[in-house]
C-alpha cells in the first residue's frame, strides 16, 4: 500500500492540524461565547489515543503536525504528548512539530517545548493595548502573554504572531504591531475574521475587515513586494522593503488557495475535517477504538481523504454572511 495520502484532486496530504482540547483559558469574542459548554472529558481522545492517531497519520505520509485547540497548553499533561511526538522528528518521519497558542502558558512550557523538538510557534495576539486585550479575550491578561513570548524567544523558539484583523478594533494598531514584531525579529500574519460558530449576538468588538483594506493601509507607509513563497495554505506573503519583514495575509474567504490545500484537521474527539469551510467530516474515534490493529484506522483515514472536497463555500460578498459554519473555531483549531 502507498505511504502517501492523495485526495481525489491529486493533492498530497502532508499536514495535519490537531486540536487537543476544546477548552481555553480565554474567551475571545470572535471565537467563543462567554458561556461556552465544553465537552465531557470522556468524549476526548486520551493522550495515548492522540499518539496512535497522529503516529498513524505520520506513517501515512504526514510531515508536519500543528497542535492547536482550544488552548493546547491548558490540556493536562500535554507535554507528555509533545515529547512522544518528538520521536517522529528524531526518526526523520516528521519534518516539523509546532503549535498555535494564545501564549498564556508559554512561560511555563517554552523550555519543554524546545526540548521536545518544537522550533517555531504561532502566538495569537490582536492588540498591544492592555485594556483592549482584556476586552477582546475577555479573560486574558496581556502581561502574561508578553512574558510567555519572552520565555519562548529565550528558549530558542521562533515566534510568529497571528493577528485577527478587526474593523474598529485594531485598525489603528497595524503599524504598532508591525514595528513591534520587527523590533523583536518575529514574523507577523494577519487573519481575516471568519464566520465560525454562533457567538450568541454578543459584543463582537469590531467586524469583518477585509485584508485588501489592511494591505492598502500598510502600503501607505511601506514599499510592499509580493513573495512567491507558498505553504499550501491560505497565506500569501509580502516583504516590507523598509524593514525587511515578511508579512503574511490569511484570507480564508477567498478561494485562491484551495487548489494547493495539503491539510486536514483532527478535532479533540477524533473527527477528521477534510476542509475548514465544509461540514463534512469522518469519525476516526470509532475505528480507533474498535480495534488495536492500526490497519482499521488506516483504512478509515484513506476513506476520509478520498472524500476531501475541492474547496469551501465561504462568501462575504453578499449582504449576509453565506456559508457560515455552525461549529466554533475552537472545535477545529483554526
Ligand atoms: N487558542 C489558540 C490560539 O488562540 O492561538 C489556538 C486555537 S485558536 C482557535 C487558532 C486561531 O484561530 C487563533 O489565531 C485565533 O485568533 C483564530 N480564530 C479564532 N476564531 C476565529 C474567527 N472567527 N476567524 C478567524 N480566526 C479565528
Ligand atoms: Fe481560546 Fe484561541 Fe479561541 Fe481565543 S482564539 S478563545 S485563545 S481558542
Amino acid at each position: 500500500m502507498s505511504t502517501t495520502l492523495i485526495d481525489p484532486f491529486q493533492r498530497a496530504i502532508s499536514y495535519l492540524r490537531v486540536s487537543v482540547t476544546d477548552r481555553c483559558d480565554f474567551r475571545c469574542v470572535y471565537c467563543m461565547s462567554e458561556t461556552m459548554q465544553f465537552l465531557p472529558k470522556k468524549e476526548l481522545l486520551t493522550l495515548e489515543e492522540l499518539d496512535r492517531m497522529c503516529s498513524t497519520f505520520v506513517r501515512l505520509g504526514v510531515r508536519k503536525l500543528r497542535i492547536t485547540g482550544g488552548e493546547p497548553l491548558v490540556r493536562r499533561d500535554i507535554m507528555t504528548f509533545f515529547h512522544a511526538m518528538g520521536r517522529h522528528l528524531e526518526s526523520g518521519a516528521l519534518d516539523e512539530l509546532t503549535l498555535t497558542t494564545n501564549g498564556s502558558q508559554l512561560h511555563r512550557f517554552a523550555d519543554q517545548l524546545h526540548a521536545a523538538g518544537v522550533r517555531r510557534i504561532n502566538v495569537s495576539l490582536d492588540t498591544l493595548d492592555e485594556a483592549k486585550f482584556a476586552r477582546v479575550t475577555r479573560w486574558g491578561r496581556l502581561a502574561q502573554v508578553l512574558k510567555g513570548i519572552d520565555a519562548a524567544q529565550a528558549a530558542g523558539l521562533r515566534v510568529k504572531i497571528n493577528t485577527v484583523a478587526l474593523k474598529g478594533f485594531n485598525e489603528d494598531e497595524i503599524f504598532a504591531l508591525t514595528d513591534w514584531c520587527a523590533s523583536r525579529d518575529m514574523d507577523l500574519t494577519f487573519i481575516e475574521v471568519m464566520p465560525m460558530g454562533d457567538l450568541g449576538g454578543e459584543d463582537r468588538v469590531g467586524q469583518y475587515w477585509p485584508l485588501s483594506d489592511l494591505r492598502a493601509r500598510l502600503a501607505t507607509r511601506y514599499t510592499m513586494t509580493d513573495l512567491p513563497k507558498r505553504t499550501g495554505g491560505p497565506a500569501r506573503y509580502m516583504r516590507l522593503e523598509e524593514t525587511g519583514q515578511d508579512v503574511g495575509f490569511i484570507t480564508p474567504l477567498t478561494h485562491n488557495f484551495c487548489e494547493s490545500c495539503n491539510r486536514v484537521r483532527l478535532t479533540c474527539t477524533g473527527e477528521l475535517y477534510m476542509c475548514l469551510g465544509q461540514e463534512d467530516m469522518a469519525d476516526l474515534r470509532a475505528p480507533l477504538r474498535a480495534s488495536a490493529d492500526d490497519r482499521v484506522l488506516e483504512q478509515a483515514i484513506r476513506a476520509a481523504i478520498s472524500l476531501k472536497p475541492k474547496g469551501h463555500d465561504f462568501d462575504y460578498s453578499r449582504q449576509e454572511v453565506a456559508g457560515q459554519m455552525s461549529r466554533h473555531m475552537s472545535h477545529t483549531g483554526g
